[in-house]
């Protein structure tokens, strides 16, 4: 049973071998269960910029909860059931939610109560691919969807910014894309960047108004340029000086989905922001949110986005890993923008 380890807690970037390694085990598949009890095979998992601030110090409360050194990693999968008796879920099921990064584990009713894993069959029958199920019908889609309709109160004919979530890598990540997608179906003018041309590119084909590479480009000279009526939503994954910049060219009674920073998470001190006066000079509202805060729209989240994917309305790249043993370089991948599109781990 191949394991990813949290083996030690890093100050900046984590290094594989050292803070994260892989660990093989014995698992018997053979063993009896107890009522209750099941067998989850991991099929694909996500690998998200979030699990950065999960390698922290326990002590620091944050909104979701750390690692534990020694213990495997974890995030969202979908899993197999081989073996069941279980009361919830039956053998051959395939099932949604926070889930150890680790081949096998067994796991009972009350523990997958806990841990909110749900039954999650729809790949089986529509053929949508299981991987889409931790990508854009998954925790990410979500992440975009919540932002947009729960903070971005979008109005036709607006211009949105999507960075490094969205300005700059998001765009083309796991959240940036389908927010990009969406705000443009609900006809708003979209913008986005990334860190790679190829990224870049790959925002204009799907129906971005305007894309650019914020590492070769300046981002100011080119917010002027794509956004010549300003920025009425900004979609923040990024944070830092992009934020600085972006606040700039924000208009009057514009709206900030605070989605993420991830230009912060590896650094040991995080970097000052200047220019935030103008949040009450434009009486812009900036408003943060955890998506997993918001389970009631969840439902119509799926039902909106499958059919979108069922219509051809939406596009969605993804960058495959294969093999378990290989998450830890597949994390930091996606720390570092070597990702194209949502990263997953075919187990
Ligand atoms: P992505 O798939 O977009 O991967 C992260 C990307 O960020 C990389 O590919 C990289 O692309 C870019 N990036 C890395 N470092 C920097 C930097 N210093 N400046 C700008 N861009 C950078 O990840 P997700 O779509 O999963 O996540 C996007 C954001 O959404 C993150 O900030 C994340 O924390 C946040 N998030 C928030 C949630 C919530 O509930 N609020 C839930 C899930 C995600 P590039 O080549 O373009 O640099």
């Amino acid at each position: 049973n191949t394991q990813i380890i949290f083996s030690k807690i890093p100050t900046t970037w984590p290094v594989i071998g050292e803070h994260i390694t892989v660990n093989k085990t014995d698992f018997d598949l053979d063993a009896p269960l107890a009522d209750g009890e099941f067998i989850l095979k991991t099929l694909v998992l996500s690998v998200d910029p979030y699990m950065r601030g999960r390698m922290r110090d326990p002590t620091i409360v944050s909104y979701v909860p750390p690692f534990l050194v020694d213990e495997p990693m974890s995030g969202h999968t979908m899993k197999e059931v081989v073996k069941s008796k279980s009361s919830l879920f039956k053998e051959g099921d395939y099932v949604y939610g926070l889930g150890t990064h680790e081949e096998y584990a067994k796991l009972n009713d009350e523990l997958a109560k806990a841990y909110g894993l749900v039954l999650r069959n729809e790949p089986k029958t529509n053929g949508i691919p299981v991987s889409n199920y931790v990508g854009i019908l998954g925790m990410p889609g979500m992440t975009a969807y919540v932002g947009l309709y729960k903070i971005g109160e979008l109005k036709e004919g607006e211009t949105i910014y999507i960075s490094a979530g969205k300005v700059k890598k998001r765009t083309s990540g796991a959240v940036g894309q389908v927010a990009g997608q969406i705000a443009k179906a609900q006809g708003l003018r979209v913008i986005g960047s990334a860190g790679t041309d190829e990224k870049v590119a790959h925002l204009k084909e799907i129906g971005f108004d305007g894309a650019f590479n914020y590492k070769t480009e300046d981002t100011d000279q080119k917010l002027t340029e794509l956004c010549p009526d300003g920025i009425d939503v900004y979609f923040e994954n990024v944070g830092g000086k992009m934020l600085e910049v972006v606040l700039q060219h924000i208009n009057f009674f514009g709206r900030i989905i605070a989605c993420g920073m991830i230009s912060q998470y590896n650094l040991a001190e995080s970097e000052k922001v200047g220019g935030l006066m103008t949040i009450v000079a434009r009486s812009i509202r900036f408003q943060g949110y955890i998506v997993s805060n918001s389970p009631e729209m969840e439902p119509q989240f799926l039902k909106d986005v499958t059919q979108m994917i069922l219509d051809k309305k939406i596009k969605y790249q993804e960058t495959h890993t294969h093999g378990i043993e290989n998450t830890p370089e597949a994390l930091l991948d996606v720390l570092n923008g070597k990702n194209f599109g949502k990263q997953v781990v075919h187990a």
